[in-house]
């Protein structure tokens, strides 16, 4: 029944093969000999090309995850961030989402935009509010979104979300533009995805929720999501319709922790073997408050200490996926798990629609709001703690825009290569996030970073193109990349 080829999701994504992974892990938790194999076998090890890590199986992965043995678990935090350091060293890149519509057809339990919903005003964004809502992302710094929709076809099709794309892109405010536009919206067509793709999409990111066939029936009870085979069998879609970067994720607290990784790991491996390349991104949403959604009536969910230890095996397991975490998590439990594995963040964050323009750093309006934010910090607050606790906070976007999707992003991902190419372009953005739109403390101590950080540029051309590249943002010039 299992087959990791299938393009079906059922046989991806197998009940039997999780129930039986389950049970492995279970009688093996404590079994140190193999942990200590698999955590061996997933070690960084120095090839001709560069560092290298060859991940782990669903199987090996959810040993790892069972494991109760403080001394094993410790090891694997280690690991996990000597892994993030060779492939994403102490680089967190931005971004920001932007939601364009709360209109919605479905009645996800658990999502405040369920149609039932009649606490929440319905609201979609015209273009000109669009172009507000970018105008302050870009004030605040921003080169990264991630477009946020409900699903409608009435309101939202896929034109209006093209439509919306399309002036994103168009506008050049100040020094600003958005330089990299992520799409999360609803499981849609092969032709679909290829317009989003011509459209000059980023990632496209649909989270699973869970991959538990008979719990996703349940808390999509009606609608076109309720169809567990079609979103399941999405990313397949996107990918045929030409997206090379797909970003996965499973809304945590909804069904068993154990049950989800193993399947957001099967998820991934298909995905490598079907296409040649695995998710770009993996995020690790967790369900929160919101309007109609009390957190509570979901019984699954998962402490912080499950949360830091989920997030490490992911990173143990699939070594070259960037992870995201977004502000559903406070400051706290961002900072205890960036070490372990994450590589992007969100930041200056609002999950309404319309949420930006026009409101103060202390404004929110929360009437649309698709879930509370915990870290309710500003973008400059969030990029000057990054800073005081060693990270360099990068607004790049050069690999999209170079071409490096899918496997060549992959390729790339290999100590030595990203030293010369992703570690000066996120200084040389963060140098422009300093002299655009920074407060002067966190310029200063971004300058001092910046001064260290240069020098771990190997190449010693291109540490002479980045350090004549940094002089001239400093006199006004903008966009450079490797
Ligand atoms: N409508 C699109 C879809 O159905 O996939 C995606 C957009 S939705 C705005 C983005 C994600 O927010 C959902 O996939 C879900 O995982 C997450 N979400 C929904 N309700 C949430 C809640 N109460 N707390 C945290 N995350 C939530």
């Amino acid at each position: 029944m299992y087959d990791v080829k299938s393009l079906k999701a059922e046989e991806f994504i197998s009940n039997e093969e999780i129930l039986e992974t389950l049970d492995y892990a279970e009688k093996n938790k404590h079994n140190r000999q193999l942990i200590e194999e698999i955590l061996e076998k997933a070690a960084p090890k120095k090839t001709g090309r560069g560092v290298e890590c060859a991940g782990l199986s669903h199987r090996e992965a959810s040993v790892l995850l069972a494991c109760d043995v403080p001394e094993l678990n410790e090891k694997m935090y280690s690991l996990a961030r000597e892994i993030k350091e060779a492939f994403y060293g102490n680089r967190i890149v931005m971004f920001a989402p932007l939601y364009l519509s709360n209109y919605c057809v479905n009645q996800c339990v658990y999502c405040p935009y369920h149609m039932q919903n009649k606490e929440i005003p319905r609201k979609k964004l015209t273009q000109d509010e669009v172009r507000n809502e970018v105008v302050a992302l870009q004030d605040m710094g921003h080169k990264r979104l991630a477009i946020e929709s409900g699903e409608d076809p009435v309101n939202n099709p896929i034109e209006y979300i093209l439509e919306c794309i399309n002036t994103i892109y168009s506008i050049k405010h100040k020094n600003g533009a958005i330089r990299r536009v992520n799409v999360n919206i609803a499981a849609t067509t092969v032709e679909n995805y290829k317009k989003l793709h011509d459209a000059g999409i980023g990632t496209y990111i649909l989270f699973q929720e869970t991959y538990h066939k008979e719990s996703y029936e349940k808390l999509h009870p009606a609608g076109p999501k309720h169809n567990y085979a079609y979103h399941t069998e999405a990313m397949d879609r996107a990918m045929e319709g030409g997206i090379d970067d797909v970003g996965l994720g499973v809304l945590f607290g909804l069904d068993m922790y154990k049950y989800e990784f193993a399947g957001l790991l099967m998820h991934a491996e298909h995905l490598e073997v079907v296409h040649g390349v695995g998710p770009h991104t993996i995020s690790v949403p967790r369900v929160k408050r919101a309007s109609d959604i009390d957190p509570d009536v979901f019984d699954n969910s998962i402490d912080d200490d499950t949360f830091a230890k989920i997030i490490a095996c992911i990173r143990i397991a699939v070594p070259y996926t960037g992870m995201i975490i977004s502000t559903r998590e406070n400051e706290e439990c961002r900072d205890r798990v960036i070490g372990l594995g994450i590589s992007q963040i969100s930041g200056g964050s609002r999950t309404s629609v319309g949420g930006y323009a026009g409101y103060s750093p202390e404004e929110r309006p929360h009437d649309t709001e698709q879930f509370d934010v915990s870290d309710q910090r500003s973008l400059d607050e969030v990029v000057r703690w990054l800073i005081d606790l060693g990270y360099i906070p990068s607004f790049c976007t050069a690999c999209y825009r170079e071409g490096r999707t899918g496997d060549r992003f992959m390729s790339l991902c290999k100590v030595g290569q990203i030293q010369n190419c992703c570690h000066p372009n996120a200084l040389m953005t963060l140098q422009e996030f300093l002299e655009d739109y920074a407060s002067p403390e966190t310029k200063v101590a971004g300058e001092k970073l910046i001064a260290q950080e240069i020098n771990k540029v190997t190449n010693p051309k291109v540490l002479e193109r980045a350090v004549q590249n940094l002089k001239d943002i400093k006199n006004g010039e903008r966009d450079f990349r490797f």
